[in-house]
């Protein structure tokens, strides 16, 4: 048995500089998050807003708190005074809800855009196509965030090729949309792909920031 201390060196030390480690600890009990922090980790990923809500108040201050999952509209209220990034906005509807909550906080809310790359149906997100369409009616739409650039998640699969294939996708779209302009390109910087199963193909195709739970904290319950 390798100990977390092991698991967590052997994974930053696989991670180009530019890379930033997200611990997806949705699930994981607060002495398990407290141990990562010991170790000087800072940045945690959840998938649940009442969990997040209740864990947030009872771990140190200093975390950065980045919510992954699926954000449902009327959730948004429980994570917004505190949420780091917001790494998966999926419609419209959603951003008015982080713009308008941002508003009432009297703060900015940092969020990527999430594209719909992966086979199956049940992930959220853009269209590539959708995005491009869409950007151009965007532009000052929503002052009270900052969009940092795209996350997407791979299709499920064994197949490496295939996580690539479609991280390559988000990449160039990534590009494409930076040379619009439509968002500040100095915000506009970070790609978030790339979770236990599919490190390699995400960092081999520019992803800024890596979700990783299970090859850190070890299988899920
Ligand atoms: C759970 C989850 C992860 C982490 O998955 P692992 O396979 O445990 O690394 C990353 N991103 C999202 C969006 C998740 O829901």
């Amino acid at each position: 048995m390798t100990s977390l201390a092991d698991r967590y060196e052997r994974i930053k030390s696989a991670l180009p500089a530019h890379v930033k480690l997200i611990a997806v600890s949705k699930t994981r009990s607060e002495t398990e998050i407290k141990a990562l922090y010991e170790l000087g980790h800072r940045a945690f990923g959840e998938n649940y807003p009442q969990e997040l809500k209740e864990k947030q108040p009872l771990l140190p201050d200093d975390i950065e708190w980045h919510f992954i999952g699926h954000l449902q509209t009327n959730k948004v209220k429980l994570i917004a005074p505190f949420v780091h990034l917001v790494h998966a906005a999926d419609s419209e509807r959603l951003l008015d809800e982080l713009d308008k909550r941002a508003a009432t906080l009297d703060r900015t809310i940092a969020v990527l855009l999430q594209v719909h790359v992966a086979k199956e149906d049940t992930k959220h997100g853009f269209a590539p196509d959708e995005l491009r369409a869409a950007l151009p009616h965007w532009a000052g739409r929503w002052p009270n965030l900052r969009v940092r650039g795209l996350m997407a998640m791979a299709s499920l699969t064994d197949d490496a090729e295939i996580a690539a294939r479609e991280f390559k996708t988000v990449a160039q779209l990534f590009n494409e949309l930076r040379t619009m302009g439509i968002f500040a390109v100095d915000d506009f910087t970070e790609l978030s792909m790339g979770m236990s199963g599919d490190l390699d193909a995400a960092i081999g195709n520019g992803s800024t920031m890596v979700r990783v739970g299970t090859a850190l904290f070890g299988p899920r319950a």
